[in-house]
């Protein structure tokens, strides 16, 4: 699934591709993914032009002269340029015709990805976008800001930081790395953190994601950026998929257990259960 780096990887990838190409019409071959009325959606994008890539945590957005296209990939959306109609697979839902003869088509393999288009300038006040939190590497956050949070919270930390309100940006891939680095046990209830514990986890997530962006991201499974480029995190991993491999630490075997549903990666050693 893509998190935080890998579609901040794509918009890098995106923007010398798509800034200043205009569209000049779309194609929409499955309905589901446009949140808005699809006659609306067609109408309004047309004639518009690519005027910038921006995102916050893991929405794209499409910056036009009077719209902006606000797309989710969730588990496994892509972009893709084509030169002809002729190049598309069945997994190509959306394809916005541009006035370079390009096509960008929006390929999707399990349909969960959404677009929204909203008036530019609107975008933050989508509920979508306004139930987030800050973005994990902003680099104005500080600990201070998602403590009292924390703190009033029984759920496990791994669940707090998967639901994207206290902070957004990441996912299950980058908790676990962040669980490990800060030698926080994900099952740690948020009122049993301390602050130093929080600063420690917010420290640890920003080095992660930055890292991670560096590198173009993660590709585990079908990942791959719109070049079929595939990022690098994966070689950084310390705990995630690598259960029964040696802690890097430590040497202890990482072990994987559920967490609020999610298979979660961590070092039993370095990360305490007595921490509970
Ligand atoms: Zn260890």
């Amino acid at each position: 699934m893509p998190e935080l780096p890998e579609v901040e990887t794509v918009r890098q990838q995106l923007k010398p591709l798509l800034i200043g190409k205009k569209i000049i019409s779309v194609s929409v071959r499955y309905n589901k993914i446009i949140k808005i009325p699809l006659n609306k959606f067609k109408e309004q994008l047309k004639n518009q032009t690519f005027r910038d890539i921006s995102r916050y945590g893991k929405y794209l957005f499409f910056e036009l002269d009077d719209f902006t296209l606000v797309s989710h990939l969730r588990m496994e959306g892509k972009y893709f340029l084509r030169k002809t109609m002729k190049d598309l697979t069945k997994h190509d839902h959306i394809v916005f015709h541009l006035d370079n003869d390009l096509l960008l088509t929006y390929h999707d393999v399990r349909k969960f990805g959404t677009m929204e288009l909203v008036k530019k300038g609107k975008e933050y006040l989508l509920d979508s976008i306004k139930k987030l939190g800050p973005e994990v590497n902003d680099e104005h956050l500080k600990a201070e800001d998602i403590y009292q949070k924390i703190k009033v919270s029984s759920r496990a930390i791994k669940s707090i930081l998967l639901d994207q309100t206290v902070m957004t940006g990441l996912g299950n891939i980058y908790v676990d790395e962040t669980l490990f680095l800060a030698k926080i046990h994900p099952e740690t209830k948020g009122n049993a953190l301390t602050f130093e514990d929080v600063e420690s986890i917010l420290f640890s997530a920003k080095k992660v994601i930055k890292k991670a962006i560096s590198l173009g991201g993660t590709t585990i499974r079908t990942y791959q950026s719109i070049l079929g480029v595939d990022g690098r995190f994966q070689n950084e991993l310390n705990v995630h998929t690598l259960v029964g491999k040696p802690c890097s630490v430590c040497q202890e075997k990482i072990i994987k257990i559920k967490v609020g549903g999610r298979g979660t990666y961590l070092c039993p050693n370095c990360q305490q259960k007595e921490s509970l």
